[in-house]
């Protein structure tokens, strides 16, 4: 049973049972898909059948951010707890390294996956980063023969959203690996371009306020997150 915040539908999991969903889709033929939305994406998903489709036939869905916590508290259906995806990826390569599961990054700016990859491989030892791509692809054939010569199992999609769910939907079965996983700009964490909030942000749920410290131009993307809590007591209201 999944539980529904604004139209999307979540599964209601703490980060381990996360990873562990996901080492068993692992072990299937795929394509499967891991999507981690935050208020942003649920807004999105409104306005986008296609998106919502897409996020609704997903294999694992994600509650990413504080935001659809606080959302799911208003319905009066919260959920077990916040699983962000880049938690979520963190987690899972820890149980990967040294299984022989060959991971791809595919994403973000020329050369960040590469740096992501080379630091990847250092903090979990053992771990196969089979291949890598940027984000800023012309054409999808070419990556998706990519993904499978590089016979990945795994494939952190880092396109942002909606791009890279539509792309693993499109591309998916083509590109051969079991489990896709859309991690908008993890990427550039991996490589150490961007820098995540302190631990104390982390754990008070405020990871988004540092963000907004440090980029003050997400403020308009922010602004939409009280409209979100606002639609959330109105769904509330309306007994959705
Ligand atoms: N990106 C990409 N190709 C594109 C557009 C974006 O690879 O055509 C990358 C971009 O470089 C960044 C990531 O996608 O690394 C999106 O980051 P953002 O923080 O906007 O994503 P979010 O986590 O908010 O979905």
């Amino acid at each position: 049973m999944r539980t529904d915040v604004l139209g999307v539908a979540f599964d209601n999991v703490t980060l381990d049972e996360a990873v562990d969903r996901a080492l068993a889709l692992l072990e299937e033929e795929g394509p499967h898909l891991v999507v981690t939305p935050n208020p942003e994406i649920v807004q999105r998903a409104e306005k986008d059948p296609e998106f919502a489709e897409i996020l609704s036939k997903a294999h694992l869905v994600l509650p990413d951010g504080v935001g659809v916590i606080y959302a799911a508290k208003i319905l009066g259906r919260p959920l077990r707890a916040r699983v962000p995806g880049i938690d979520f990826a963190s987690a899972l390569l820890g149980r990967v390294a040294g299984t022989g599961k060959r991971l791809f990054l595919l994403g973000a700016a020329p050369g960040v996956a590469e740096l992501a990859a080379a630091n990847l491989r250092a903090a979990y030892p053992g771990l196969t980063v089979c291949g890598t791509h940027d984000g800023y692809f012309k054409e999808d054939g070419p990556v998706a023969d990519a993904i499978r010569e590089a016979r990945a199992d795994l494939v952190f999609v880092c396109l942002g959203a909606p791009k890279q769910e539509k792309w693993i939907a499109a591309n998916g079965a083509a590109a051969g690996a079991r489990l896709y996983v859309g991690l908008g700009g993890s990427l550039d964490v991996f490589a150490g371009k961007v820098e995540r909030a302190p631990e104390s942000f982390q754990k008070l749920g405020l990871e988004w306020l540092y963000r907004l410290v440090k980029q003050p131009s997400r403020i308009g993307r922010m602004a939409k997150l009280p409209l979100f809590l606002v639609s959330a007591a109105g769904a509330r209201l309306r007994g959705k």
